[in-house]
């Protein structure tokens, strides 16, 4: 996979300014047309293992929205490598932009109902055929934090004293953490309502030396994983319109809005260099009715 240099966006704004703060944003989103963000770089090394070990197909897991099926359908096709989608839930009649597009790029996709999917071990043993290799749901796992250990060596980020990043499995978060500098502070928000598992999964994950703080805000998700009330939707419409920043309603959209709450809580030491590592996952946003975006 080639992955070209991402472009920054600098925020101009008066609530950083009292401060002395600066805020760039790290445009994961804008890598691909179809394929945004943090996803690319975590499948990078599962496909090269796949390859490696003489595999023809990789299979994994997703919702009807994933981010995560959708970049393996893309990066599967294009390394060469067949691919397997099962997806949470029955059949639906109508299916989602997301899963549509995968099938396109040559997914096959297999429902499964709700309670079948929990049992990932399960399916794994039911399912497997020959020359099949399985990735975890989002990608979790140490050759998905390989991968992003990379994000921060796509352009010089030295400079920048705190990291900020959306949180979902922990897995782009650890390689930050691990790829990070010592002076550099990582911090995560977590999209999901009281998971607390996550700071041990981020802690199993960081399998190499780490020297940069961490630590992750579980207070910004909005009534928890995968709810955008009204007041998200409006904070994403007005970011659009102030600095031409497009968000989605998963994650991006609630990593912005921390960031701002926590500047205007004086989270933010003066003069700290803030990076925004926008993760992508803006194809999601079409499972709201048109209009409701403004962009
Ligand atoms: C998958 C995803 C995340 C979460 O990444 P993890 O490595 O699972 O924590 C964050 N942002 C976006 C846009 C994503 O699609």
């Amino acid at each position: 996979m080639n992955i070209p240099a991402p472009i920054i966006t600098t925020i101009q704004a008066p609530w950083l300014n009292a401060n002395s703060l600066s805020l760039d944003i790290l445009r994961l989103d804008e890598l691909h047309p179809v394929v945004s963000g943090n996803k690319y770089f975590k499948l990078k090394h599962y496909l090269i293992d796949a390859i490696k070990q003489g595999k023809n197909t990789v299979a994994t897991f997703g919702g009807a929205w994933s981010n995560h099926i959708l970049a393996t359908a893309y990066a599967c096709k294009e390394a060469g490598l067949s691919s397997i989608g099962i997806i949470r839930g029955e059949r639906p009649k109508n299916p989602s932009t997301t899963i549509t597009l995968a099938a396109q790029y040559g997914m096959e996709l297999l429902f499964v109902d709700r309670t079948t999917y929990r049992n990932k071990e399960w399916i794994k043993a039911g399912y497997a055929r020959e020359g099949w290799y399985w990735v975890e749901e989002g990608g979790m796992g140490n050759l998905g934090v390989m991968g992003s250990k990379e994000i921060l060596r796509t352009i010089s980020t030295d400079k920048y004293s705190h990291i900020v990043v959306s949180v979902g499995t922990g897995t782009t978060m650890a390689g930050l953490i691990t790829s990070a500098l010592p002076h550099q502070f990582v911090v995560g928000v977590s999209s999901m309502k009281a998971n607390t598992s996550l700071d041990r999964n981020i802690q199993q994950l960081l399998i190499e030396k780490v020297t940069a703080n961490w630590r992750i805000f579980h207070e910004y998700h909005f009534g928890g994983y995968g709810k955008h009330p009204q007041e998200l939707i409006d904070f994403i419409n007005e970011v659009f319109e102030i600095y031409a920043l497009p968000l989605d309603i998963i994650y991006t959209g609630k990593t912005f809005f921390a960031i701002r709450d926590l500047v205007n809580k004086n989270y933010f030491p003066p003069q700290s260099k803030i990076l925004m590592v926008h993760t992508g996952g803006l194809q999601g946003n079409k499972s709201l009715a048109p209009g409701v975006l403004h962009f």
